[in-house]
């Protein structure tokens, strides 16, 4: 956590376009003095970069930079993935529901990198449970799945969105809608799912790796990974029919559904949190994973250590004080194109014109 006590030092230079940024190696510094403000800490210790002199200090390095009310992080995320919608945490904390909405954001922003950080290098180890978690954007005329790999071991090893055009039975009134506003809007591409498929598998095994997948009969996924010659993917489908119980090869996916419902507001049946932008639900599904992979045991009743540390990638369960010690630079990992426009949030939802994308202004 970035204090301002003279042992805290600044590990590199937060401007992206530093030559210490990435490299800190032989980075020079020196202090700057110091700036008061209202909230704790009071007095924040100021810096400059001796290579590129621009300013900073020791709050661009925490995860509540700029906030006014930066207790509200912890609480926050808590009650994320324990099923409230924003508006009943604004509520709560006495805070404008925008309020929570960015400092959510926020929070996902930083989830997204945290997961990407935490995934291990090289293909994963163990079998991979591809699945698509129906579920929509807007209105119920805009469907989306949520493509999850999970382990066996239950790690969520990535997700990203598949827009889908609104099937099932409709009437009359249902379809005429439907046609009127697609024709407003645009229909969602039929080859989203292929598409979306291909980049998660991409970007969880790389080049030269070999993984075993297990998934339900869906017949755009042998297509997207026909399409990764480079990698070795052995698939197996199942039915999607056949009983969703522990023994269903398909069960480490199908807990990942009953959780996601059970653990965010946005995701429950008739409810009215319903994600009105694809990207809220994107960001609200990274703070699930990290949940889920480093905070949350696997077995309720067993109180077991979380998929992370089972698979020895952290050596004991994170806390959200952990989780939120340290603030996370996008330019300092290599995202690839979606992750990074997922972080920046320029993933659109068709039925609004404006995305209401993320800039980041000076380094950070
Ligand atoms: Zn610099």
């Amino acid at each position: 956590m970035p204090r301002p006590f003279r042992s805290w030092r600044p590990p590199f230079c937060p401007n992206r376009d530093c030559d210490s940024h990435g490299a800190p190696g032989t980075w020079r510094w020196k202090r700057k003095g110091f700036y008061e403000r209202l909230r704790g800490p009071r007095r924040v210790q100021r810096y400059v970069c001796r290579s590129c002199h621009r300013n900073f200090s020791s709050q661009t390095f925490s995860t509540s930079y700029w906030l006014k009310r930066p207790g509200l992080l912890a609480p926050l995320f808590h009650r994320l993935v324990g099923c409230s919608a924003l508006r009943q945490i604004a509520r709560e904390f006495g805070l404008a529901p925008s309020s929570v909405q960015r400092q959510s954001e926020r929070l996902g922003r930083h989830c997204l990198l945290v997961l990407e950080e935490l995934r291990p290098e090289g293909a994963p180890r163990e079998p991979l449970v591809l699945d698509g978690f129906r579920t929509f954007e807007h209105s119920q005329y805009w469907p989306f799945d949520l493509n999850l790999l999970v382990g066996i071991s239950h790690y969520v090893y990535g997700f990203n969105d598949a827009e889908l055009r609104r099937s099932g039975t409709l009437r009359p009134a249902q379809r005429t809608k439907r046609a009127a506003l697609e024709a407003a809007h645009g229909r969602p591409p039929p080859q989203a799912t292929r598409r979306a498929v291909e980049e998660l598998v991409g970007r969880v095994v790389p080049p030269g790796g070999s993984v075993e997948i297990e998934s339900d009969e869906h017949l755009a996924y042998p297509q997207a990974f026909a399409r990764l010659a480079d990698r070795r993917i052995r698939h197996r489908a199942t039915s999607s029919r056949k009983a969703r119980t522990p023994r269903n090869p398909l069960f480490p996916a199908n807990l990942a559904d009953l959780l996601l419902r059970h653990a965010s507001a946005n995701h429950k049946r008739e409810t009215i949190a319903f994600s009105k932008r694809r990207q809220g639900a994107l960001y609200r599904a990274a703070l699930w994973a990290v949940w889920r992979n480093a905070m949350k045991s696997r077995s309720e009743n067993r109180r077991d250590a979380p998929p992370a540390v089972a698979l020895g990638l952290l050596p004991r369960p994170l806390r959200a004080k952990d989780l939120l010690a340290e603030r996370r630079f996008p330019w300092r990992q290599a995202l690839g194109p979606w992750l990074e426009r997922c972080y920046f949030a320029r993933i659109p939802t068709r039925r609004l014109a404006r995305c209401r994308s993320h800039t980041l202004r000076y380094a950070v």
